[in-house]
């Protein structure tokens, strides 16, 4: 038998609940996992506290993340013993996630843990992590270099936004922070960001075309605020927009594309393809400061998540949260 938190609906309602169950509990997949540690992202508190949209089935393991060691593989690819990462690919979605104490996945989803890192340094960086240094990767691929001019990262305090403050700051990019928690400016500062404007600054810019301003942009929150960003983002400037924590709408023009060729580019974690993973987990363990990721995380027992769940869709948790699924 292995511990899991399951997500069950009843008529009305939606609860999750510590259980234990049978092997046999587990989906298909060749891969038996032996989880230690996963992670909580914004998704994986809609999940828990019974949103739509996320779970597509119950009952069900949330977990978007999750890290371990590899019990047995019916594939051959991984050794028992093997130390691996898991994000994405509808874990903790259409499928069984990371918190619970074992997980089957496909072979094809797993990425090995770098060399020199470990568990809960994997599920610090998790998909919040993954998808700011995806985001990084996407700016620098459009040509927005050190240098260019100020980088502005909105929803700065999140796990997106946190990571995505370091690795550009470790990049050499000079980056503006946006947060509704302005009384996190010191640790904004502690992360790298030179400069804190109020989360009320971007939405407040509302013509198709403002002032130019950012050479880059990390957008986490989406709506006006996104709008706003895009409206000032420079010539040849370009933003990945990764999140809706403040909203899905995008009501814009398409001037700032054809007269300034600003740049929107999508990122999407969940299905980036395998040798853009690798590449991407490699550079995290290279250019992520250990010291300033340990910084922004905080580790609480799998037991403690549903109490947590609220608390990060109410955008009151700072930085990223490790679950160690063994407490
Ligand atoms: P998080 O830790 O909760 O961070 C979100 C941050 O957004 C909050 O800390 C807050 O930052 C800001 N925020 C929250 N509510 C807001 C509101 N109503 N208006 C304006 N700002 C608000 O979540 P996360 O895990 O970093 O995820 C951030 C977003 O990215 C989510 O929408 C998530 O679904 C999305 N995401 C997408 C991908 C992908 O593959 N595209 C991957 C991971 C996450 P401040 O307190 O600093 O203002």
């Amino acid at each position: 038998t292995f511990r899991a938190l399951r997500v069950f609906k009843d008529a009305e309602t939606v609860r999750a609940e510590l259980q234990t169950l049978p092997l046999s509990e587990l989906p298909d997949g060749d891969v038996l996992i032996r989880v230690s540690h996963s992670s909580l992202n914004y998704k994986d508190g809609l999940a828990v506290s019974g949103q739509p949209g996320v779970l597509r089935r119950y009952p069900m393991t949330p977990g978007i993340d999750l890290a371990g060691t590899v019990l047995t593989d019916d594939s051959g690819t991984y050794d028992a013993g093997d130390r691996v990462i898991l994000t994405g690919w509808g874990i903790g979605e259409r499928q069984d996630g990371g918190y619970a104490e074992l997980a089957r996945a496909r072979p094809e989803w797993l990425v090995r843990q770098p060399g020199g890192t470990d568990a809960t340094w994997a599920m610090s960086v998790g998909t919040a992590g993954f998808t700011a240094m995806l985001a990084v990767m996407a700016l620098e691929e459009y040509g927005v270099e050190p240098g260019a001019g100020e980088v502005l990262v909105t929803g700065a305090a999140g796990g997106v936004g946190s990571t995505a403050i370091a690795l550009l700051a470790a990049a050499g990019f000079t980056v503006t922070a946006s947060t509704g928690r302005t009384e996190e400016e010191t640790y904004l500062r502690g992360l790298g960001a030179s400069n804190i404007i109020s989360r009320d600054e971007l939405p407040a810019l509302t013509r198709p075309m403002e002032k130019e301003r950012w050479a880059g942009v990390v957008d986490t929150v989406g709506g006006a605020t996104l709008a706003g960003a895009y409206a000032s983002t420079r010539s040849h400037g370009a933003l990945a927009v990764c999140g809706l924590a403040g909203g899905s709408d995008l009501n814009t023009s398409v001037f700032p594309l054809i007269l300034r060729g600003v740049g929107l580019l999508g990122i999407d974690s969940v299905t980036c393809p395998q040798p853009r993973r690798e590449a991407a987990w490699a550079r995290l363990a290279r250019d992520l400061p250990a010291s300033t990721l340990e910084q922004v995380t905080t580790v609480r027992g799998l037991s403690e998540v549903p109490e947590l769940a609220p608390q990060i869709l109410a955008g009151q948790v700072r930085g990223r949260t490790v679950v160690d699924v063994r407490r």
